[in-house]
This record gives C-alpha cells, structure tokens and sequence, in this order.
C-alpha cells in the first residue's frame, strides 16, 4: 500500500479535536515517548510505518527501557534501522532488568550492571521496580535487584525508571529508605491513588502518564489537576496498554498524541501548553537535548 494511503487510513482514527490541532500545527513543543519497548517483535514488520506515524504526529525523542540484558543488541539493531528512515526522531537506551525477570534464586550481576549503565549512550536505568500481579515467588529477587538498580542509579547520577504493580507501598517504602537527595526517576505507567502520587512526588519522582489514563475507569483523571504538572510525563509503554481509542490493540509511539489530548483535557489546558510543559520535563529529567 502505497505510504499516504497508510496515513490517511491512520487518520481516519484521529478524534475530531486531535485532528483539528493536528492540522492548525500544532504544538508549542514536541513530543518525548518516554516509554517505549520499541526493540520488540511486534515492531518487526512496520517499524518505518510507526516511524512515520511518530514523527507526523510531532514526536521527537522515544526513550527505550530494557527489559532484560538482552534487549540492548535489540535496541541496536532498531536504532539502525531507525537511522534509515530519516525522520531526525531521536532514539535513546536504557539498561535494567525488569523485575518479572526474576526467578527465584537469581542473583544480580551487579558489576555487569554497573558497567552497562556507566556507558555514554545510556541514558537511564531501568526499568526496574516491584511486581507482584504476575509472580510473587520472587519477591527478594526482585527486592534486591531493585535496590541494585536504585544504588547504581544514585552512584552514577542517571534517572531510574520504574515499573510497579501492586506493590505501591513496598517500592515506594524502597525509594523512601535510598532518597539521600541523589535519587532522580520516574514511576512510569503511573496508576496509583492520589496519596500515593504526592507520596511519590515528594520523595523525588516524576509520574508517567500511559494510555491506562484515557480508559474509562481511570481515578487519575479525577484529581491529576491537584499534582504539579512539572512532575508529568507522558509515556506510551508500546506495545503494550495502547490509549483509548486503540485499547487492546498494539500501542505505538504515535499514539502518545492520544494521551497528551485526554490529559490536557483534564487539566483544563491547551495541548499546546501540555505538551511544551510535559517535553521540558522530559527534558531536564533525562538530559535531552531539545529538538
Ligand atoms: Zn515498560
């Protein structure tokens, strides 16, 4: 199929009011995915395609967490592929293992992690983080390797990238004890409380904000305006949690655009202004350069 057949066939879904922003151009600032496994098979057979999307769209940077030591020669392999494309979208690494990762009796070679991390070309650590929805039989595993990554992150001054599933308060009791001020990051995918959420932007986070913001059941909605908006990310999580009104389908970077409008509507502001908010937040947690 020809490609301007694929983007009218896209925007045939835009909403009204996306669309209508999208095509008076647009945005004060750019758009950063801050969260995006875009290494992983279900990228294999349109990566130029979500490319094209992501950057029609306003996307200027996507920032890839690890899941496991393997991922960083699949996000090598992407990012030559990336490179092709030409779309001045930037792609950033990160290093971590996941905490479904864990079995138990594993053990955190953490001088290897150290040293991943350490690289110029690493921009985060993560993700890491507590997760007790798909396993709890390794729980210390997971606890260890967390406190690992936490340490690394703090020793080496770059952001931490967290994951959390039902198990707010252990991961948030973690972060609490490692804060000597040095500790910078994102709980990413945030779904918490609105307790939780101060909680959490007290001891130093900043909030992801994913597609499970723009589903129907979604407290965050109801008290996001009550949190300071220099501490909200945005955040696709691709392929995985894709926004209204792809739900269920495969996520990608361009549906961050989705999010940023459902957000700037509960915040009562322009997209305009949400998006420059959100990038420079990005921006100054990670250390990108703008543009
Ligand atoms: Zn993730």
């Amino acid at each position: 199929m020809p490609l301007f057949h694929l983007r009218t066939f896209h925007g045939t879904f835009l909403t009204r009011r996306f669309q209508k922003n999208l095509q008076t151009r647009r945005f004060a600032a750019s758009m950063i995915d801050t969260h995006c496994h875009l290494y992983v098979d279900n990228f294999n057979e349109d990566l130029e395609e979500v490319a094209l999307r992501a950057s029609d769209v306003g996307v200027t940077h996507i920032l890839m967490p690890a899941i496991s030591t393997a991922s960083e020669e699949q996000m090598n392999t992407t990012i030559l592929q990336w490179e092709g494309f030409k779309t001045g979208i930037h792609l950033h690494k990160m290093a971590g293992i996941h905490p479904c990762e864990w079995k138990p009796g594993d053990t955190l070679d953490v001088n290897d992690l150290t040293g991943r991390v350490s690289a110029k070309d690493i921009i985060a650590v993560g993700e890491t983080g507590l997760d007790a929805y798909w396993s709890t039989d390794a729980m210390d595993e997971q606890l260890d390797s967390l406190d690992a990554h936490l340490s690394i992150a703090k020793d080496l001054q770059k952001p931490v990238v967290l994951h959390n599933r039902e198990t707010t308060t252990e991961l948030l009791n973690e972060v609490e004890r490692q804060q000597d001020g040095r500790l910078k990051g994102v709980w990413h995918c945030f779904t918490g409380s609105q307790d939780e959420a101060k909680r959490a932007i007290d001891l130093g986070l900043y909030l992801g904000i994913g597609g499970v913001f723009t589903f129907k059941k979604t407290d965050t909605r109801e008290f996001v305006k009550a949190l300071p908006i220099e501490r909200l990310l945005l955040e696709t999580d691709a392929p995985y949690l894709a926004p209204v009104p792809f739900r269920g389908k495969r996520n990608e970077p361009s549906y961050v655009a989705y999010t940023a409008q459902e957000l700037a509507d509960a915040l009562e502001c322009s997209l305009a202004s949400l998006v420059a908010q959100t990038t420079q937040n990005a921006i100054s947690l990670f250390g990108l350069q703008e543009g």
